[in-house]
């Protein structure tokens, strides 16, 4: 099924680099989450590009987890973020922690101390920034920016040593206050954290490398020869390769078992933004603390085990990212890309079933009262396709059909029931005629009468009959109960994330309706993550909580895209 698709700008790199014998032809890249919050597509969008070269490229992408942060990380993202990788079908090659390299950083630390490039700073955060100057304007150098090495030497360990308090100092690189490039402005390498444990390395530090000192250094020791990230990234680069300007060459050898040709590379790509959600680990964790969705799996979520929860599959879910591909623009694509993704993929292989959402009683006044035995149907799955098989339908004479399939007063563009009007047929079975109806004291119709013709059934030569309509039914003795759960997209607006209004003043209060639905029997066989297509209604997924007791879906999509203007 898979297109030919020209290469990205990111595999032409990587095949330049095989031509040209770079890093002797070895390709290594790595995945580098932070396991403070759940995947979400965006990270799908990285995870296919690290995984897929490597793929590709008969290399290896390595899990590394960038755990330089106690404050905000668990042991609980790590085990989802593999499962979720997992379940996408990426294989890793090794899991790295940048905790694995807090003692080589460290001494990194206290070589650049002795080497004269790096200090330790007393001023407050917002004394730094104010320092920064502007891409314009040079930065002003801090008061203790030449403290002798041994002060510096001796404070850092204090640092370490938990004899200072959190947020008092921090140890900055000496690089240029007056540099075009922000970043190089002396950054800070290190900070202290005393108020958390590391979820791996509990106490045994109170300070911990800031993402610049660690990425790249962390790409070195393990071999990754291409450092993919997104664009944001782009203006770090300089820093990225004035880090490991200093570790790299001969007075370094040994700190990366590749030789000293070996070169770790950034290269960076487009974000992924979708509209009407948000795709920000901090405003999803504030979605789930509130109880504004249900949790990280709620499925209006973005993330991977809510998009797995809503009924999308892994493969719809990479067929998207190779739709997007990967630029250097960034830019915003449209959710019904998605959808439109998810139901070209599910309309090959989900099997068609009927639900009928808003039950009316059909009675079908000349099938016989109690025949003999119940009269079973055989319907395919997939309309012409009976090698996906077929399933039993039980039919009788009172059914139910959807409220709205009735009109009791209908003009000639209605094709469907009406007392006197078109020969309508019932889905995989017989061509009935209504008759009229009963209502109740409120004139709310409690029961439709039809006839239908024994002549007609599908699958004989009277099914060959056409009629200007099908409609959907389940026979009522054996109809099942299910709770459907019709979700729609998170926010009501395009983009929350540009909007002045707080983010959760603009979600979509629709997103979730829930209906008891009447389902086809032969629905108590299905199994958590099993796919359907309710005729006439859309794409549902069996969800994670359903039992054979109580029926659970989640509508995954509908059949048609209902939100383009
Ligand atoms: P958030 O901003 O939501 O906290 P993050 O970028 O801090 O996300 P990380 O765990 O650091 O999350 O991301 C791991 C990798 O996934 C990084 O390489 C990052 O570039 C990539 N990534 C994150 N968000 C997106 C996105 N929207 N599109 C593409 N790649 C992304
Ligand atoms: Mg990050």
């Amino acid at each position: 099924m898979e297109e030919e698709r020209s290469l990205n700008f990111i595999e032409q790199i990587v095949e330049k680099d095989l031509a040209e014998g770079v890093n002797n032809g070895r390709i290594q890249t790595r995945f580098p989450p932070e396991p403070n919050g759940y995947l979400h597509i965006g990270h799908v969008k990285a995870i296919c590009m690290d995984f897929g070269i490597a793929e590709k490229y008969n290399g290896v992408c390595n899990l590394r987890f960038d755990d330089t942060n106690p404050a905000k990380e668990d042991t609980e993202y790590v085990e989802t973020i593999e499962r979720d990788i997992a379940w996408l079908g990426f294989k890793w090659g090794k899991i790295f922690y940048a905790s694995d390299y807090f003692e080589q950083l460290y001494d990194l630390a206290i070589r650049f101390i002795k080497e004269g490039k790096a200090y330790v700073d007393e001023q407050t955060p917002e004394q730094i920034a104010e320092q920064k100057g502007t891409p314009t304007e040079p930065g002003v150098a801090s008061p203790y920016r030449d403290r002798p090495v041994e002060e510096n030497l001796r404070l850092f360990q204090a640092m370490q040593n938990g004899e200072i308090e959190e947020g008092k100092m921090v140890l900055r690189a000496k690089i240029d206050m007056a540099n075009p490039n922000m970043h190089f402005r002396d950054p800070i390498m290190y900070r202290i954290i005393t108020s958390h444990p590391h979820h791996r390395t509990g106490r045994r530090w109170n300070v911990y490398p800031m993402y610049d000192f660690a990425h790249g250094q962390s790409d070195y020791f393990e071999g990754v020869t291409h450092s993919i990230c997104t664009l944001e990234f782009e203006v770090h680069r300089p820093l990225y390769d004035y880090f490991l300007d200093q570790i790299t060459g001969p007075n370094f050898a040994g700190l990366s078992p590749y030789g000293p040709d070996y070169r770790p590379k950034q290269r960076e790509f487009n974000r992924l933004n979708i509209t009407y959600t948000v795709m920000s680990k901090r405003k999803m964790l504030q979605l789930v603390k509130e109880g504004l969705v249900a949790g990280w799996d709620d499925p209006r979520m973005p993330t991977v085990c809510g998009l797995r929860r809503r009924g999308y599959t892994a493969r719809a879910i990479r067929t998207f990212m190779d739709k997007i591909g990967y630029t250097k623009v960034e830019g915003m694509i449209d959710q019904g890309l998605l959808e439109h993704t998810i139901r070209e993929d599910l309309k090959e292989t989900a099997p068609r079933v009927c639900a009928i959402f808003d039950p009316v009683k059909l009675i079908i006044t000349n099938y016989p009262e109690s025949p003999d035995k119940p009269e079973i149907l055989v319907a395919e799955n997939i309309d012409g396709h009976p090698e996906l098989g077929t399933r039993e339908m039980r039919f009788a004479k009172e059914l139910y059909i959807e409220r709205a399939d009735f009109l009791e007063q209908a003009d000639n563009k209605f094709y469907r029931l009406s007392p006197g009007g078109r020969e309508v047929r019932l889905k995989a079975s017989y061509i009935i005629q209504a008759t009229g109806c009963e209502k109740d004291a409120n004139g709310n119709i409690t029961t439709v009468f039809a006839t239908y013709d024994p002549d007609s059934k599908s699958g004989t030569e009277g099914g060959n009959r056409k009629t200007k309509a099908t409609i959907n039914w389940v026979e009522c003795s054996s109809a099942m109960d299910a709770e459907v759960r019709l979700y729609d997209r998170l926010f009501a607006v395009e983009n929350p994330s540009a909007d002045e209004r707080d983010f959760r003043e603009l979600l979509n209060p629709d997103s979730l309706k829930i209906v008891t639905a009447k389902v086809e029997p032969s629905l108590a066989q299905a199994k958590v993550q099993d796919h359907f297509q309710f005729l006439k209604q859309g794409y549902f997924v069996v969800d994670d909580d359903s039992t054979p007791q109580h029926l659970i879906f989640n509508r995954t999509a509908s059949l048609k895209d209902n939100w383009q203007k």
